[in-house]
This record gives structure tokens, C-alpha cells and sequence, in this order.
């Protein structure tokens, strides 16, 4: 027997549930990773994701290869793609380890037409903490709160204990030919001129990266981790989007570092970190349950918002996007990601804030450029937060909480550290509007929709 153990967003050797039921396949194993930009359900990459998804393949091609074995690489619809490599490799088995977006229908059809044809088509958890058809209400609904939803996940036991890598791999009899990752053509210019000085893709950088930021950085954490200006926060987001570190490593060394060894994750020296996956874990959870958030707001009242125009407002998104607002945290923080594909979280909830609120721009707008400039961009996170920032997601902040760009300043970058490392020429530019009657227009523009029916 022979198995394909077929590799998405789960770009990793350790704690890799389906590559490991692979690696007992003494026959032979093919390792695959299809790029599908054509599925109806697929989300076509961004640029700044294409750069990290290249450096990330060529990283897990080197891992395979100490374990003996070569990565192949095809490209097209996951549904035609992987039975015609199952067919050419001869292989009875293949093996996969889950995803939770609208990707999992490709998922679901693919593995019946496998089924039907005779192979043995199994499906592993590996991305989430917790499978969140685990996780209910009483009622058997999703949750629509944060902190229920995280007291519901402490209440489950405990996430299983990360598995190790296989030792070796033994390959197929049958090789299958490779797309070449180089002719892909995923390294734009663009992005490869300033992302290289920032960003280290891989298993063994995200393993380095949670190591150091455990040793140096957590006992910190709950006091630094708003302020932009310092490397206080893990940086793991891009890792574990990539799948190069399992959420169920970071959890158990995170633990382990704390001294605590098994835990229910709160109230420890590492409660406020491990809740931030908590975090990561409700957006999946809501949009395993809820179906596509890109594409529309949770709140239905947001369908009749009256977002301004492009005719009205091209100009201020143009601003907002290079960094030319006037306001030097907004500035900051949109040049930061330009430069690094990553942006600190309090500086994206004031960004999205100044869009959808001040400039009263349609939250879509602002999650399709950060889709496009975001190294950790995923279907879950992106959409879930500025649903959050514009007022139609779930738990979102009350319509009339609009961040003070200047006021934030103030308060999380206080001696201007942060701005003059991004944005120090900010001063000089005009802002762009006026902030208490942008908030005004913004309030006044809420009281359209308040009175609506939410569902
Ligand atoms: C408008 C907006 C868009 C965002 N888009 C994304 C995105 O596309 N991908 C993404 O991973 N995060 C997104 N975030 C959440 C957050 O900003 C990043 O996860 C965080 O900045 C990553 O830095 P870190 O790894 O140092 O985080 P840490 O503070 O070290 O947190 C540890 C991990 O917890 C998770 N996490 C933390 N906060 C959140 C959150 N609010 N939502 C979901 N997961 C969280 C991340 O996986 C992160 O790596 C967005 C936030 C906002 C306000």
C-alpha cells in the first residue's frame, strides 16, 4: 500500500497527524501540495501571502528531504488534481489533515470520489486547538460571545499533547513528476524587495521564534503586548496561518514554560497569551459555523449601511492605504505593513476603525487590501476582526466605540517611538478629515440601520 499525504495549510513536519499515519505506509509515501486557485470555494492568495507561501514550500521541501522524501507540487482544482496523482502514484491512502473554511466542501466531495474509487480518504485535526463542532452552545448553536465561548473550550479537555515528526519516510516506487516552485511565480518584486529584511518563513523560524519569545518575552506580555513600539507579542501569527507551528505546540510549551505543566490556561503567567489563541480559535469556530465572512456581515442591519461611495471617498482609502492620513498612528501602521506584511493589533483595530468609522468606507474595502499586504492573512482572522472593528461581527464593540487615532496615540505609543519609526514625516501632512465630525457622521450614519432586524 502506498499513501499521498497531501499538505495545505499545515506546512510542517511535527505535530503532523496525517503525515504520521502516512510515515507507517511502508510501501512508500508521496508528499503533495497543490496550489488551487480555480475551486469555486478557494480564496485566490495575496501578494504578500504568495511571497510568504513560496519561502514556507521551499523550507517544508528541505524538512521532507532530511526525512528522505521529495515534495511534489502540482497546480489546479484540488479535485482533479488529486486523484490523478493518486492514480499516477498507485496510491491506496490518502491523507489529510483538516481545514474549517469553504474550503472543506472541495474537501468533502473529494473525499467521497475518492472513497467511491476504492481509496482510503481520512481527514485529521491539526490546525485548532479545538474541532469546533466540539464546541456548542446549550442550545447546540455557535457561540456569538468571546467569554463563553473560551470558558466553553477550558471546560473540554485538555488540547492532545503535540506529536512528534517521523523519524524517516520511505518513497513511493512510483515517482510522480513536480511543477517546478520556481516557475509558480509567487515571488512578485514587489513584495520580495522589502518582505526578505522582515520575515523568516518556516517550521524551524516559527520554532525559534516561540522559543525566544517563551524565554524573553512572556512574563511581559499582558503589560507590553498594545504597545506597538516594542517586540512584546509572539510575531507567531504568519506561522501558525502557514500551519508551520501547530497551535497545540505553542499551547503545551507555552505551559511548560510557565512552570504550570498542565493547566485550564488561565489565571497563570501565561493566561493572557494562551486566551489570545483563544481568540484565533473563535474566529474559525465562527466561521466554520456561520459560512463565509468575507463576503457579507453577520449583523444583516450592515446591508443597508450607507457606506460612502467610491465616487464620494476614492480619494481618503487612497490616503489610508499609503500611509498619508495626517494621523500618525493610522500612518504608522499602514506603512508598517506595506513594509513588513504584519502590522501590530492595536494599530489594525485603529486603522479599520479610522476606515469604516472616520472615513466611512465599506470594512470589505479595508479587509481585501489587508488580504492583499498581510503575511498572516486567513479567511477566519481577517474578515472576523474587521467584521469586529466595523460593528457587524460577533462580540463586536458597540457601534459608537470609534478609536481616536490621536487619543490612542497617546495612550499606546506616549513617547512617539512607534510613529517616528514608521511615519515620522506624519506631522507634516494635513489630516485628511476632521475627527469629531467624521464620528458624528459616523453615528448619525448608524441610526439608519439601529432600528433594523439583526438576522
Ligand atoms: C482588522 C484586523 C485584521 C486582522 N487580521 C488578521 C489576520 O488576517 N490573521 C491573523 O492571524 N490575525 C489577524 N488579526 C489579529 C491580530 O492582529 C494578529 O493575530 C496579531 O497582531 C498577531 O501578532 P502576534 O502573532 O504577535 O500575536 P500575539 O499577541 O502573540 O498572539 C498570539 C496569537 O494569537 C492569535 N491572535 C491574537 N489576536 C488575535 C485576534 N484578534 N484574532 C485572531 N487571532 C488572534 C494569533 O494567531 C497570534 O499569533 C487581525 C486584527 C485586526 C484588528
Amino acid at each position: 500500500m502506498t499513501s499521498i499525504i497531501w499538505f495545505r495549510d499545515d506546512l510542517r513536519v511535527a505535530d503532523h497527524a496525517a503525515l504520521l499515519e502516512a510515515a507507517g505506509d511502508p510501501d512508500g509515501v508521496t508528499a503533495l501540495y497543490v496550489l488551487d486557485e480555480t475551486s469555486p470555494e478557494a480564496r485566490p492568495l495575496g501578494g504578500a501571502a504568495r511571497w510568504w507561501l513560496h519561502h514556507s514550500l521551499g523550507a517544508l521541501r528541505r524538512s521532507l528531504a532530511e526525512l528522505g522524501l521529495p515534495l511534489t507540487l502540482r497546480r489546479g482544482p484540488a479535485e482533479r488534481v488529486v486523484p490523478e496523482v493518486a492514480r499516477e502514484a498507485g496510491a491506496q491512502r490518502v491523507f489529510w489533515n483538516r481545514r474549517y473554511g469553504p474550503e472543506r466542501d472541495i474537501d468533502a466531495r473529494l473525499k467521497a470520489r475518492l472513497r467511491a474509487d476504492g481509496i482510503d480518504a481520512r481527514s485529521f485535526a491539526g490546525s485548532l486547538l479545538f474541532e469546533p463542532w466540539t464546541i456548542a452552545t446549550g442550545e447546540g448553536t455557535a457561540y456569538r460571545v468571546y467569554s463563553a465561548f473560551w470558558r466553553a473550550c477550558m471546560r473540554e479537555p485538555a488540547p492532545a499533547r503535540p506529536l512528534p515528526a517521523p523519524d524517516a519516510l520511505a518513497v513511493t516506487p512510483t515517482p510522480v513528476p513536480s511543477d517546478s516552485l520556481e516557475e509558480w511565480g509567487l515571488l512578485d518584486a514587489r513584495w520580495a524587495h522589502t518582505l526578505e529584511a522582515h520575515c523568516a518563513p518556516g517550521e524551524k523560524a516559527a520554532n525559534d521564534r516561540l522559543d525566544e519569545f517563551l524565554d524573553e518575552r512572556v512574563s511581559d506580555y499582558d503589560r507590553a503586548r498594545d504597545l506597538p513600539s516594542l517586540p512584546a507579542t509572539s510575531g507567531l501569527s504568519p506561522h501558525l496561518r502557514w500551519g508551520e507551528i501547530s497551535p497545540r505546540t505553542v499551547w503545551w510549551r507555552a505551559l511548560e514554560a510557565a512552570g504550570t505543566g498542565i493547566g485550564d490556561g488561565t489565571g497563570d503567567e501565561v493566561g493572557g497569551f494562551l486566551s489570545e489563541l483563544g481568540w484565533r480559535e473563535f474566529a474559525w469556530h465562527t466561521l466554520f459555523h456561520r459560512g463565509a465572512l468575507e463576503s457579507r456581515g453577520l449583523d444583516r442591519r450592515y446591508d443597508a449601511f450607507p457606506w460612502r461611495s467610491e465616487g464620494e471617498s476614492a480619494a481618503e482609502p487612497a490616503a489610508w492605504r499609503k500611509g498619508e492620513t495626517g494621523f500618525g498612528l493610522v500612518d504608522a501602521g499602514m506603512r508598517e505593513l506595506w513594509q513588513t506584511g504584519v502590522m501590530h493589533n492595536r494599530v489594525r483595530m485603529v486603522v479599520a476603525s479610522f476606515l469604516t468609522k472616520n472615513l466611512l468606507v465599506d470594512w470589505r474595502v479595508g479587509e481585501a487590501w489587508f488580504w492583499d499586504t498581510l503575511v498572516d492573512a486567513d479567511r477566519a482572522s481577517n474578515p472576523f476582526n474587521w467584521q469586529w472593528v466595523a460593528g457587524c461581527g460577533v462580540d463586536a464593540a458597540p457601534y459608537f466605540r470609534v478609536f481616536n487615532p490621536v487619543t490612542q496615540q497617546k495612550k499606546f505609543d506616549p513617547d512617539g517611538k512607534y510613529v517616528d519609526r514608521w511615519a515620522s514625516d506624519s506631522l507634516l501632512t494635513p489630516p485628511i478629515v476632521d475627527l469629531a465630525e467624521t464620528r458624528q457622521r459616523a453615528l448619525d450614519a448608524y441610526e439608519q440601520i439601529r432600528g433594523l432586524p439583526r438576522a
